[in-house]
């Protein structure tokens, strides 16, 4: 079984205030993607690595994962404007024979390899993806925009999805063909199940948090320490 990884490092992360781009922002002395990209690359059940770069940032890009001594990164391309851009861009990359397709955000930076054993465990039996994810604990309420609440939503049944997100990869390529390519959704598994597909959810992990502002960043460098 030949497992591909997508890791999309393409966001801007303007919530961070930096002058580069999200997967370039300091965590302890290296970029942040350093972290992510070297955890996939040591996980033994990753065959592949298609690193999508912030456009104009493919070069450092191939340099870190050169430095990091990544041997299993096939290829680096731009992503582009939303995050399924990104996907579709390193969907291209993909070899044809692979079997399963991983999609790992680069601000998610604490990657375990038990994480990857877990989504990758439900598509031998028959599932089309499989998500870690985490049920909601907070209460949920719907709010107006006046900052009137609206509705309390029960959280019965609700989880917090994470990445890495994986899929057999012919239902990946049907979910991201172009005549998909209008499909909205903010998650890989969002797009899996518009076009029909089975998903489920498996146990995710508290660490895989991930960094928007600042504070994040903090967290997940005290989590390295
Ligand atoms: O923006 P957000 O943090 O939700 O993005 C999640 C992941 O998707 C990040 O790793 C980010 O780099 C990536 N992304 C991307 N291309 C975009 C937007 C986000 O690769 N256009």
């Amino acid at each position: 079984m030949s497992v591909w990884a997508i890791l999309v490092a393409a966001g801007r992360g303007e919530r961070l205030g930096l002058d580069r781009p999200k997967a370039f922002a300091n965590l302890g002395e290296e970029p942040m993607l350093a972290e992510s990209l070297r955890r996939l690359d040591a996980c033994p059940w990753i065959d592949a690595i298609v690193l999508v770069a912030p456009p104009g940032w493919e070069e450092p890009a191939i340099l870190l994962a050169e430095e990091e001594g990544c041997g299993k990164v096939r290829a680096c391309v731009a992503g582009g404007e939303l995050r399924s851009d990104s996907v579709r861009a390193g969907l291209a990359e993909v070899a044809d024979d692979a079997v399963v397709v991983l999609v790992h955000d680069a601000a998610r930076p604490l990657l375990s390899d038990e994480v990857v054993e877990r989504v990758l465990a439900p598509l031998s039996e028959g599932w089309d993806g499989a998500v870690p994810g985490l049920p909601v604990g907070d209460t949920l309420k719907r709010v107006g925009g006046d900052g009137r609440v609206e509705e309390t939503v029960s959280r019965d049944g609700l989880w917090a999805v994470q990445t890495p997100q994986a899929f057999a990869a012919d239902a990946f390529r049907r979910a991201y063909s172009p005549s998909n390519s209008l499909l909205q959704a903010t998650d890989c598994a969002g797009h899996v199940e518009a076009v029909g597909g089975r998903v489920r959810v498996v146990e995710g992990d508290p660490r895989l948090l991930k960094v928007t502002t600042s504070t994040d960043l903090e967290r997940v460098a005290e989590m390295l320490a």
